[in-house]
């Protein structure tokens, strides 16, 4: 048992009082390994989970270089000043590659870092997606749950994890640049898709002008899209982290937003959806490793795959084998 762990109650009552450092080393048991600390957290989520809910989740994604951090830093302090909590959290399965998150660094969010009312918590490490957007999305639970009422995940614009921001938070913002050339380019359709509002960010100095011509043509490229069950129609503005300008609006898109979706019901629809979603992610995952790790399954697979190579069976037929195999076993 790792030393200076109290009972979960303890962090419990911590977390609901509001103690930072109770919220953290609860968080750093949710993000260990050991065994003993897996029944701690699920004791502590369990404790804090009727607390937790109460906030507006942001996601917040873009290309490395679009101004995520500088956006985060400013942004997080317009919302402060409005009289809020800010956690800002951040899933990035790279990090474990990277030695130490490149996101949710707290030296790029200075004063953010500093102020009384933020709470900056870098991605958890872990081998796979799921696992650090398990970790994620419960640490949001901690924070709600200890009185932060914005949360913002941010993500690298470049991979899966776009996806599972988008399935824990409320609102998707898509930050952009002004590009030279193709504006549409280096992001994809799907992700466009996801955004609820598109920022062009450095729009200061020579490329306000570019920036909102930028925000014209993407507030023309997501007018393809169908409205959605929301009943929301994506949001587009121009910003400049860097000077602080902008971040009103986009607080404003948010509020908008969230009294719109509270009122057609879409926020509890959606957030429903999220919860059996994530539930769902856990079970698929949590069959497969089951399955592979079974020797009743992974020798004859290793057979099979031999059967493919010299065409002695064809890769459906293997595969209904296999499976054939499972359900007996089970
Ligand atoms: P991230 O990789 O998306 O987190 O981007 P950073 O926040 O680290 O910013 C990348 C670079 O862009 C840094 O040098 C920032 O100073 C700069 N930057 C960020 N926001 C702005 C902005 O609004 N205007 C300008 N001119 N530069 C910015």
């Amino acid at each position: 048992k790792p030393r200076g762990r109290f009972p979960a109650k303890t962090y419990v009552e911590g977390i609901l009082n509001e103690d930072r450092i109770l919220l953290s080393r609860a968080i750093t048991i949710i993000e260990s390994n050991l065994e003993s600390d897996k029944v701690l957290a699920k004791d502590i989520i369990q404790g804090i989970l009727p607390s937790s809910g109460k906030s507006i989740r942001i996601g917040v994604t873009g290309v490395p270089g679009v101004g995520k951090s500088t956006f985060i830093e400013s942004f997080g302090k317009h919302i402060i000043a409005q009289g809020h909590k800010v956690a800002i959290l951040s899933i990035d399965p790279s990090s474990q590659r990277t030695k130490g998150s490149i996101l949710g660094d707290k030296t790029r969010m200075e004063e953010l870092a500093n102020m009384e009312e933020a709470f900056i918590r870098p991605s958890p490490t872990g081998s796979t997606l799921g696992g650090v957007a398990n970790k994620t999305g419960e640490i949001r639970l901690l924070c709600e749950a200890a009185g932060y009422d914005v949360v913002l995940i941010e993500t690298v614009g470049v991979g899966q994890s776009e996806t599972a921001v988008h399935n824990m938070t409320d609102f998707f913002l898509l930050l952009m640049l002004a590009g030279a050339g193709d504006e549409l380019q280096g992001i994809k359709k799907g992700i466009m898709e996801m955004a609820d509002m598109v920022v062009i960010n450095k729009a200061d100095g020579d490329n306000v002008r570019k920036s909102r011509l930028a925000k014209r043509e993407y507030q023309n490229a997501l007018q393809i899209f169908p409205v959605g069950d929301s009943g929301w129609s994506p949001a587009t503005s121009t910003a400049s982290a860097i000077e602080n300008i902008g971040m009103d609006i986009v607080w404003g898109k948010v509020m908008e937003y969230k009294k719109l979706v509270e009122k057609n019901g879409y926020f509890y629809r959606n957030r429903n959806r999220q919860e059996i979603q994530w539930m769902y992610n856990n079970i698929n995952e949590g069959l497969k490793d089951m399955f592979y790790a079974s020797e009743e399954i992974s020798n004859p697979l290793k057979e099979l795959e031999k059967d493919i190579s010299s065409s002695k069976i064809s890769p459906v037929k293997a595969a209904e084998l296999i499976l054939e195999k499972f359900k007996k076993s089970w």
